[in-house]
């Protein structure tokens, strides 16, 4: 075990309210692209397109194509990695009392945790824009050789339920992540470039209020300087040694 490694443990081991802040880096060992970064999804597609709003409202079909032929059959073969299951046992030990996510994937509640705040929301689950009606993505995707954008039975467009740019993100979920952070005394970051706002202000906030602020990346991120421990390694790899 490397020496911050180490300490990471340690400090992690001393803390009473642990709150973990995790990113796309999370689940790309689960085989689920990132955004950013290398083999990320925007070297592929045009986020201006299927990540926008005012792009979806204008072209549903292109976010649609994109869902058919990319997102669902990466989600649906994705498993969780080590990485999160590592976290259901913090959480089980009693120290990590919440989970605040980027990721629309759901992988963190599949391995077992069960105080998970999704930010941008959920892509395994499709809402109807005219009726709120709620659909599981497998049913959705079996409906879309026969047509494409897909509808609801009451005529209206169907979406994901995830937080595109242009999009509020959801109040609830930012209640929740903003009183964990509140509460925290250790704030650890896992796989996010933090550069996707207003999210990225939330470790920011942790900091300000005194916590300590930890980060895992494989890369470098802009609240490296202000934290108390970066490691730069797969999120996975530090996870399990602690
Ligand atoms: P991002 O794509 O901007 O950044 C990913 C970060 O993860 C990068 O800094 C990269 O260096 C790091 N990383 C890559 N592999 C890693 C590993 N094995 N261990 C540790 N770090 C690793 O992702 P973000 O910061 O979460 O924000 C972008 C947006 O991406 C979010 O809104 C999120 O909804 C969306 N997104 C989610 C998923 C998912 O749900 N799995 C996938 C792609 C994008």
């Amino acid at each position: 075990m490397s020496e911050k490694t180490k300490q990471m443990k340690e400090l992690i081991r001393n803390s009473h309210n642990l709150v973990v802040f995790s990113g796309a880096g999370l689940s790309a060992e689960s085989g689920i692209p990132t955004y950013r970064g290398a083999g990320g999804l925007w070297s592929k597609y045009d986020p201006s397109k299927y990540a926008d709003i005012q792009y979806f409202n204008q072209d549903p079909s292109y976010y649609w194509r994109f869902f058919k032929e990319e997102r669902y059959p990466v989600i649906k073969a994705a498993r969780p990695n080590k990485a999160h299951e590592a976290m259901v046992r913090l959480e089980q030990q009693g120290t990590l009392f919440q989970v605040i996510t980027q990721n629309i994937d759901g992988l963190h509640q599949e391995a077992g945790q069960r105080k998970v705040c999704e930010l941008h929301g959920n892509t395994r689950r499709i809402i109807c824009l005219e009726c709120n009606r709620s659909y599981h993505m497998d049913e959705v995707y079996r409906g879309l050789e026969k047509i494409l954008p897909p509808l609801c039975s009451c005529g209206g467009l169907l979406k994901p339920d995830v937080v595109l740019f242009g999009e509020p993100l959801p109040q609830e979920a930012l209640n929740t992540a903003w009183q964990a952070t509140r509460e925290c005394d250790t704030f650890l970051v896992v796989g996010s470039s933090l550069v996707v706002n207003p999210a990225a202000q939330i470790p920011l906030l942790a900091k300000q209020n005194g916590s300590l602020l930890l980060i895992i990346n494989i890369d470098t991120t802009p609240l490296d300087e202000m934290a108390d421990l970066v490691i730069h390694c797969p999120a996975s790899e530090v996870l399990m040694e602690i």
